[in-house]
């Protein structure tokens, strides 16, 4: 493994937090040390952080805001690298939106409010970055990432950048051409639509009511944990299951709402993975559907 002083020659030290715990990281708000964190300043120490992980065999992850994200209670011993804290920009321009990778869907969707500019209302209460909501194609409330992004700058394997128009992207229920080439989104231009400012700022207020109502926000977790099987929705078999409620330490199934594996409080991730196991096997045995999961997983599990 390579020891901060090699990380140091090729980013800033000022850049670099070693062994940070995992649960400050995710909204699961669970798992063990982190061996490094790099928030690259720009392209150029991106860049060249990449080829030296590569050269040197080095594992790393790419994390947005971690809230799709389960890490292994052993932690992670590579480095994970954040764009969260250098590029966060958000420019409106006209009627497009220029987000880096980092930004909040929160602090866009309140952007797009404040030039009264509709479409991405939708995402305003998703806890992930732009980043990360373009990797899974986010979605909710009847729309989705696909429906609002004109393009991407994504940053290739073999370091050179590339503009990805929309259908480049592949965007589709939680995929994206991304998942498979490892392309990082560097920024990213929504398309929207002049709109009416009340009206804007009504639904968004509407959209949040309606989490609160019926999601357990007062707990970690990684929002809905399994994807929709075509035909069927996770809820509503988990709950036919008789799985709300189910229980391994401190990890349940929301009884608030069944699609959400929740943590009650020191939950670890092993047990937040034994609950999405047992919901998945019992989910089989009952119905014969197979529940996959959303939620991306890193480092060892048993
Ligand atoms: C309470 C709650 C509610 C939620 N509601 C919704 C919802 O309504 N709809 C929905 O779709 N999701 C929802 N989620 C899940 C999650 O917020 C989204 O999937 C979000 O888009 C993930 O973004 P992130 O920045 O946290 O990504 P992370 O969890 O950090 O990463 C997810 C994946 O994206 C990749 N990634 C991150 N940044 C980049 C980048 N710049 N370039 C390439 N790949 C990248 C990571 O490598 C990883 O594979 C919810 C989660 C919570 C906790």
């Amino acid at each position: 493994m390579i020891s901060l002083e090699d990380l140091s020659r090729v980013v800033s030290p000022d850049h670099i937090r070693e062994n940070v715990s995992a649960a400050t990281l995710t909204t699961f708000r669970t798992g063990g040390p982190v061996r490094f964190v790099v928030s690259p300043y720009d392209t150029a120490e991106l860049v060249r952080l990449i080829a030296f992980l590569k050269e040197t065999e080095t594992p790393y992850f790419l994390v947005g805001r971690g809230s799709n994200l389960l890490i292994s209670d052993r932690g992670y011993n590579g480095v994970l690298i954040s764009l969260r804290r250098f590029f966060s920009d958000v420019e409106v321009r006209g009627n497009e939106i220029y987000a880096e990778a980092g930004a909040m869907l929160s602090d866009v969707a309140r952007e797009a409010l404040s030039h009264n500019l509709t479409g991405f209302e939708f995402a305003g209460g998703i806890p992930g970055t732009i980043g990360g909501a373009l990797y899974m194609d986010a979605g909710a409330y009847g729309s989705e990432m696909k429906n609002v992004v004109k393009e991407a700058e994504i940053l290739l394997p073999d370091g050179t950048v590339r503009i990805f128009s929309n259908e480049e992207l592949d965007l589709s229920y939680r995929k994206s051409c991304l998942s498979e080439n490892e392309g990082l989104a560097l920024s990213v231009i929504l398309s929207l639509k002049p709109g009416n400012h009340d009206e804007i700022r009504a639904s968004m207020n509407d959209l949040n009511e309606r989490r609160r109502e019926k999601q357990p926000l007062e707990f970690g977790s990684a929002g809905s944990t399994f994807k929709r099987p075509e035909g069927y929705f996770a809820g509503k078999l988990i709950e036919d299951a008789g799985l709300k409620g189910y229980r391994v330490g401190n990890a349940c199934v929301s009884e608030k709402h069944a699609g959400f594996v929740i943590n009650l409080g020191n939950a670890t991730s092993e047990e937040i993975l034994s609950v999405v196991r047992h919901v998945q096997e019992t989910v089989w045995n009952r119905f014969q559907v197979e529940l996959e999961p959303e939620i991306r997983f890193l480092g060892e599990f048993e």
